[in-house]
């Protein structure tokens, strides 16, 4: 087998030579400085500008404390064997073998029982983290079924604090009403005949309207829980933030082509919504077995909806986990035939058949890799030299830092970036370009701030912005009118401009 470089193996670091400015000289200085010391890197990786957040999905992104506090506030019960989350009538007293959620508020030991249940929390490294992980989701699943604005105001928060500029966070829109719809209608493996059904008499649109519905009054309750719009709005209020529609990759046939036919059509039809992804274990007997069905379904229905976006979970495998044969061609798959722009974890890389091929083929048509290092440590127990992000960076694959379920895992997305600096010694430029990365291969509308493919040229301001000083207070001219019809280039502007004020006052306190 041929074995995977290692970082810098062949003799140059990836991508082109980059110029180095004076400023970012002065910052890798000071960051240099600062290596071995985790408490001052953790307030240098907080305050730098960190580009999106692309991979994130909402319920388990919100912090494992503040679901506690919402299962107490709507009166929910705990299974106390199981740490369950109950779904009840409010006002109801606990069944036997359950208490009130709002004993936490004064039993500390009972509390912190249960952020180890539905989380990360202290868990043991022989463990089997897969399993705690996931089952985590259904642990605290009635508490994230309702108010959804208030989880999106929390995470957004988070974000917004992190110096990030931009989220896509991923919800199953209207999930309810699909899977009613797919149920009904049933499985025809012809995919033209399945969708015809689906839409016949308007039955998706219904779906669609009653995902508009979800979204609009997520919205309003999100700008009133964080005040948007007055003198006490939150930082998240100012987030550019767009849904990723989950579809649940165990479920049947059916199921998973409704999902998939009505989060594309949301994302032709409603901007707030961007894309498709597909979700859960992506080693569970189910998603194995229709693994390459359901690649051809999205190939189908690319066809159908050109203009919706599609991230993939591909590759959340390895050795150990899922058997030899399964592990050959998941991110092939994707990248080949469900087309897919972006790739989630694609941890198993190397272990496909003609990976090489895959990794070109990636960085040929600019497919990012999402790379959500503590996740993949806790799921996979994948971490350092035996994650990919060096083979991906050395192939001229753009990698994009991501945080996955940061509420389960107990991370940040500063912490991802510690890691990447810590455990692969990144300059700091390098970094820098992660961040501007995770903006580039976002799914905002409008044209890029940067000339075609960055990752193998480098960041070079596109031609309406040749002259400009990017990142500068004020815009004019050509590059002013490329930021205002853009939304991609002035979220890429604004972070150029933190940049700029991020290198000062590091360069200046070094
Ligand atoms: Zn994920």
């Amino acid at each position: 087998m041929l074995l995977p470089p290692a970082a810098g193996a062949a003799g140059a670091p990836p991508g082109p030579v980059r110029a180095v400015s004076a400023s970012e000289a002065r910052t890798a200085q000071y960051l240099d400085s600062l290596r071995g010391d985790p408490g001052r890197l953790r307030g240098f990786f907080r305050r730098m500008p960190k580009g999106a957040d692309l991979h994130n999905h909402l319920t388990g992104a919100v912090s494992t404390e503040y679901l506690v506090k919402l299962a107490a506030e709507r009166g929910l019960c705990i299974d106390t064997a199981t740490v369950t989350a109950l779904a009840q009538a409010s006002g109801q007293p606990c069944k036997a073998g359950a208490r009130p959620a709002a004993d936490a508020r004064t039993d500390r030991s009972f509390h912190d029982a249960i952020v180890r249940a539905w989380s990360m929390q202290d868990f043991p490294q022989g463990g089997n983290g897969h399993d705690h992980f996931f089952a985590a989701f259904k642990k605290f699943g009635p508490v994230v079924w309702q108010d959804r604005g208030k989880l999106l105001a929390q995470v957004a928060n988070g974000v917004a604090e992190q110096n990030q500029f931009y989220l896509e966070t991923m919800v199953s829109p209207a999930s309810q009403e699909a899977n009613g719809l797919a149920d009904r209608v049933g499985w025809d493996a012809d995919f033209a005949r399945m969708h015809g059904k689906l839409t016949a008499g308007g039955k998706l649109d219904k779906v669609v309207a009653a995902a508009r519905k979800e979204a609009d009054d997520t919205d309003a309750q999100f700008r009133a829980v964080n005040h948007c719009g007055t003198a006490k709005a939150r930082p998240g209020c100012d987030l550019a933030v767009r849904w990723v529609s989950q579809v649940g990759r165990t479920g049947s046939s059916q199921r998973v082509f409704t999902q998939l036919a009505l989060g594309m059509r949301l994302a032709e039809r409603d901007n707030r919504f961007a894309a498709v992804n597909l979700v859960q274990p992506e080693d569970e007997k189910n998603a194995l077995n229709n693994y390459s069905q359901q690649m051809r379904m999205i190939k189908y229905l690319r066809g159908v909806y050109p203009r919706a976006h599609v991230t993939l979970h591909a590759g959340e495998v390895w050795p150990g986990l899922v058997k030899p044969e399964e592990l050959k061609s998941h991110i092939r798959q994707a990248v080949h035939t469900a087309r897919a722009e972006r790739i989630g974890h694609g941890v198993g890389l190397v272990h496909e058949d003609h990976w090489q091929d895959t990794a070109r083929t990636m960085a040929d048509r600019e497919i990012a890799v999402e790379v959500p290092f503590t996740s993949n440590a806790q799921i996979l127990k994948v971490r350092g030299s035996d994650h990919p992000f060096a083979t991906y960076r050395h192939f001229g694959v753009p990698v994009v830092l991501a945080t996955d379920d940061p509420g389960i895992s107990r991370t940040d997305i500063s912490t991802e970036y510690q890691h990447a600096a810590e455990t692969y010694d990144l300059p700091y430029p390098e970094l820098k370009d992660l961040a501007r990365a995770s903006l580039e291969y976002a799914f905002l509308p409008g044209t890029s701030l940067w000339r075609d493919n960055p990752t193998s040229d480098g960041y070079r301001p596109a031609k309406a912005c040749d002259t400009a000083q990017v990142g500068a207070v004020k815009p004019t001219g050509p590059c002013e009118r490329l930021l205002k019809s853009s939304p991609k280039a002035s979220a890429q502007w604004r972070q150029e401009a933190a940049f700029t004020h991020f290198e000062n006052r590091a360069g200046a306190t070094g």
